[in-house]
């Protein structure tokens, strides 16, 4: 994808690759704060070598277009479950997926813990410096037990149905539950009590029907998930070390990406 640096006027800018921001930045052994978002995290999960080039070498990226058509429907589900939340009553999908003691959490931060950029859900890793932060799509709570339940809300369109027993399958859904992981570690370490079921709650438009008309036609399911957060010390310790050494970490050898970028200086060279 060809990505073109434009200012905030739609101007196109030259673009440096580089970033400017010293703050967004971390200096190996440094003692300052400082923030790591669940996507970056996640960077660090697939390329060790891309996380250590962005966050400490200060590389951009290139940037991605926004999914408008499915933060429209995060949109509007939340004022559905703002709604609810505000009488503290089950959402019109939850007795069809048998939760009818759930109700949107009640929670001053609400609205902080929903702020990706920079909110979200927050927690400081003992003994260092790196506060790690998500922003959750929803909390709910079962009344039964007033445990706090993880929600992500997921848009797609799929031919394929919706279940419980096939959605979570495939690689491309392991970033989904880490997703959920994350978020559960961050619940917990915040001192919340989790229900250890999370869901995500899935918008698949029909492709099957006739015509367009100015509509695209949802089916709206709960998938649950076992979230386990067991893994994530390690991988945070291992992140922490990365990111306090002067070593360049290996790159993916799956990563299109960087082969793309061998292959054209082989070329232009
Ligand atoms: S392997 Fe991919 S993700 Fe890793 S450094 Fe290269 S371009 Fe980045």
């Amino acid at each position: 994808m060809i990505s073109l640096k434009r200012n905030i006027k739609g101007e196109l800018v030259p673009a440096r690759g580089l970033r400017t921001k010293l703050s967004s930045m971390y200096a190996p052994n440094q003692i300052e704060e400082f923030k790591i978002s669940r996507s970056k995290f996640n960077d660090f999960l697939k390329c060790k070598r891309c996380f250590y080039l962005d966050r400490v070498q200060g590389l951009v990226s290139p940037s991605t277009p926004g999914w408008t058509l499915n933060q429209a429907t995060d949109l509007l589900l939340k004022k559905e479950f703002d709604e609810c939340r505000e009488q503290q009553i089950p959402h019109r999908i939850f007795e069809k997926f048998g939760l009818d003691n759930v109700v949107p959490f009640h929670h001053k931060d609400i609205d902080l813990w929903r702020e990706s950029l920079h909110h979200g859900l927050q927690h400081q890793v003992e003994n260092s410096n790196l506060v790690l932060h998500g922003g959750i799509d929803d909390v709910w709570v079962d009344l039964n037990n007033q445990q706090l339940i993880i929600v992500d809300y997921k848009s797609q369109s799929s031919s394929k149905p919706v279940t419980k027993e096939t959605y979570l399958f495939g690689a491309y859904k392991q970033e989904y539950k880490i997703q959920l992981d994350f978020y559960a570690y961050l619940l917990v370490k915040m001192g919340f009590r989790v229900s250890p079921i999370g869901y995500f709650y899935v918008c698949n438009a029909d492709r099957n029907v006739d015509r367009f008309n100015g509509r695209l036609l949802f089916e709206e399911t709960i998938i649950p998930y076992s979230w386990s957060i067991d893994w994530l010390d390690q991988q945070i310790s291992h992140m922490t070390n990365v990111l306090n050494s002067d070593h360049l970490p290996d790159g993916n050898p799956a990563c299109e990406n960087c082969a793309y970028a061998m292959q054209r200086t082989r070329i232009e060279s």
